[in-house]
């Protein structure tokens, strides 16, 4: 059980983590008579230390939520009805198993939002379901909105995606943060809680920390700024490798040693010297010779890129060159660069090698019916998903399971997506809100939140910035009838287990364990990968080693493995049989010559970069009054130049819009963003057909309407939706 400590009857105090975002700050719960009342940061967590930030403090509003939906509820013409788990259930389980049979299992999809990813049970049912239905099954992810992109990049240089290097927060002495503003993300593919601390901390040991992005943002305020015009972080980047090789900074002998290609490579970047980039990304050729020379001859320094660099129109090629940068200036997999976390697995090298294989083999094989392009991990490009249904043929989408996501406000075009919902035979979403997605489903199922489920953040070893683990009992029932995606998911299975092989055997061999009295859950695979991994119990192998139980029991504040990062992993993290990096890629080569293709329309003279705000989580925090207090809503940011220009004033409300559509929002008027850019909040336009009130007094435009859901207009490589650098016009209203 979670560490208890009584207070008074009834209330007791439960040692637990957040788990909104990357960091998973340690949280201590009150709980009194069953119902969660306070959450406060945990003065004991190793690493988090008394740090939890006003969403997390503020989730009680959301596990309390009167508007939370906590029975199943089925869509009927008059609006939602309630109904019993057994009414929902066996209707779902009909309905699925006849479209199954009738159109194969290439009718059936499932959208796998952001916050699922926080729930190990819920990963691996979910993929134990779509993956199990069969090969022709459509799986989307949120990935394509975030960082399939950065994937990609990894699995074309180490051969699996897997792999993702981040940079040695501890060490490093000078911390290049491009397209990422941890200031208010706290830090993503990057779990480092307290990252502004350990950012301030490379600077009062004498380091540096430069930001480069279109915004002075938040972090960017802190640090040394240097702007950048969107979308064009992959021309800096070719420029500062042009600069290394021109100058001989590069220590080519030891990158022969990791990688092949290097002549490729060399070739390919010595046209883009910084006079030639200068033009596209408005940074003098001075100071982009000046951070080439200060990478290369600082020992310990690292480049680290995130979404503003995975969103443009060329993210694998600027995660991949953010990568190559780090190598070439002999910043790879060194204490202070930029390293590799690892599971510590035995035979980790093999792992990857097995895992890299069947990753790359799946993305040659599973291609979108709608644009013919690869899957990333296995999941296709979101921005595709209402073509995917509404386009008629074989594998047309006619069944649509929607877990823990609202792609209505977070895919490309949602506008479009809306209609598709209601085109299909049966849509069934797993959630905690009525929201502007799941109000257009058949049934909404209850879940629990994350303050009502065990769980082991199974997705985040691999972005520890230090070595650590932590795992957590529920600290509260489930409200209502609400149950765990992996149990729902395991009924489904059960009832459907004649439409897949598959299903069958799980059935199958469920109620032999049972008869044998093991009742099997996704936690005995948590606990197999605890005990496996840096620091477990290897199956009592290593005495006093980790297990989940151990985690919960005896260390509920978690428990640093080590100190620091290993660095001289490279060979394991490398899943290509030669153990070398592979530099030499058609597909990089073919998005260096898209740079010098056409511009954007002369009439859209803007170009638009997304914005994060601190009491905002993407959408689905906004029904939390804490968090809505004062005055809240979307806002633009633009220059003031621009605005003396358009003849716009500060709080005025303006229509921007792009080849794609139009939305009005108010602006903020500010020398904070570079002149010609405009940045705008995601996870806004909730519009009234949610059931939650709130957030519908809130209202604001969804961003994701300026984008495109066309094919062409996704990143071809890794499936990317294109969300930053889009080209826009502002007219006063
Ligand atoms: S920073 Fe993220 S993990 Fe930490 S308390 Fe805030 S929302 Fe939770």
């Amino acid at each position: 059980m979670a560490e208890s400590t009584e207070l008074r009857a009834g209330a007791t105090k439960k040692t637990t983590f957040c788990r909104i975002c990357e960091p998973l700050c340690g949280t201590i719960a009150t709980v009194e008579d069953g119902r969660l009342v306070k959450l406060r940061p945990d003065t004991q967590h190793p690493l988090s230390s008394g740090f939890a930030c006003q969403k997390g403090i503020a989730f009680t509003e959301v596990v309390n939520d009167p508007d939370r939906v906590t029975v199943p509820l089925r869509r009927t013409a008059a609006g939602f009805e309630k109904v019993t788990w057994d009414q929902a259930m066996a209707d779902i389980s009909t309905r699925l198993s006849a479209i199954v049979g009738q159109y194969g299992s290439g009718s059936v999809g499932w959208y796998f939002g952001n916050p699922g990813a926080f729930s190990y049970a819920h990963v691996l049912s979910v993929l134990a379901f779509i993956k199990g239905l069969g090969r022709r099954s459509h799986f989307f992810t949120a990935s394509s909105q975030d960082i399939s992109s950065r994937l990609m990049a990894s699995q074309l240089l180490y051969g699996t995606p897997t792999s993702v290097p981040i940079p040695d927060l501890k060490r490093t002495d000078l911390l290049v943060v491009m397209g990422a503003n941890p200031v208010v993300s706290h830090g993503s593919l990057l779990t480092a809680p307290r990252i502004r601390d350990r950012m301030h901390d490379i600077v009062k040991r004498g380091g540096r920390v430069v930001v480069i992005d279109p915004r002075r943002s938040e972090k960017a305020a802190q640090f040394e700024w240097l702007g950048i015009v969107p979308d064009t972080d992959s021309q800096l980047l070719l420029s500062l490798l042009q600069v290394m090789f021109a100058e001989g900074l590069a220590d080519a002998d030891q990158i022969d040693l990791h990688a092949e290609g290097l002549d490729w490579l060399r070739l390919l970047v010595a046209p883009f010297t910084p006079d030639a980039t200068s033009a596209h990304t408005g940074i003098e050729p001075e100071v982009v010779r000046e951070l080439a020379r200060d990478l290369a001859a600082t020992p310990r320094a690292a480049i680290y890129g995130r979404l503003g660099t995975c969103v443009g129109r060329y993210g694998t090629l600027t995660s991949y060159l953010i990568d190559v940068v780090n190598l070439v200036a002999g910043n790879l997999d060194r204490p202070g660069g930029s390293v590799f976390v690892g599971f510590g697995l035995p035979g980790q090298r093999w792992v990857n090698f097995a895992v890299g294989a069947v990753l790359r083999w799946s993305y040659r094989r599973r291609r979108s019916r709608i644009g013919g392009i690869g899957s990333v991990i296995g999941a296709e490009p979101a921005a595709l998903m209402a073509k995917e249904i509404l386009a008629p043929g074989d594998r047309q989408i006619r069944a649509l399971f929607i877990s823990a996501g609202n792609p209505v406000l977070s895919v490309p075009n949602g506008e479009e997506l809306e209609p598709a919902l209601e085109s299909l035979q049966l849509s069934v979403a797993l959630d905690f809100y009525r929201t502007e997605t799941t109000s257009h489903c058949d049934y909404i199922l209850p879940v629990t939140t994350m303050y009502e489920r065990d769980d082991f953040p199974l997705a985040f070893q691999a972005f520890q910035a230090t070595p650590f683990r932590q795992a957590t009992e529920a600290v509260v029932a489930p409200a209502g009838q609400s149950r765990q995606e992996w149990e729902i998911i395991a009924e489904l299975i059960r009832r459907v287990s004649g439409s897949a092989p598959l299903f069958a055997a799980l059935s199958r061999s469920h109620r032999v364990l049972k008869l044998l009295g093991v009742h099997f859950t996704p936690r005995m695979l948590a606990d197999g990968l605890i005990r496996l991994t840096a620091g477990g119990d290897l199956f009592g192998l290593r005495r006093g080693g980790l297990t989940f139980d151990r985690l919960t029991g005896s260390s509920p504040h978690g428990k640093v493995i080590e100190p620091h990062l290993r660095t001289g992993v490279l060979k394991e993290s490398i899943a290509y049989l030669r153990g070398r990096i592979q530099l030499e890629h058609s597909d990089i080569a073919a998005q260096i010559a898209l740079l010098s293709g056409p511009g954007h329309p002369a009439d859209y003279a803007l170009r638009m970069v997304g914005m994060r705000d601190s009491r905002s989580e993407n959408s689905w925090l906004h029904n939390s009054p804490l968090l809505m207090r004062g005055d809240r809503g979307q806002h633009a940011l633009i220059n003031v130049d621009d605005a003396a220009e358009l003849h716009v004033s500060d709080g005025e409300e303006v229509a921007v819009s792009s080849p794609y559509g139009r939305i009005r929002l108010p602006v903020r008027v500010t020398k904070d963003v570079m002149t010609g850019v405009i940045a705008v909040p995601h996870g806004w336009g909730h519009k009234g057909t949610g059931g939650w009130r709130v957030a519908n007094q809130a209202g604001g435009a969804n961003v994701n309407q300026l984008t495109s859901s066309d094919p062409g207009d996704i990143e071809a490589v890794s499936g990317m939706a294109w969300l930053t650098g889009v080209p826009v016009r502002i007219e006063a209203l």
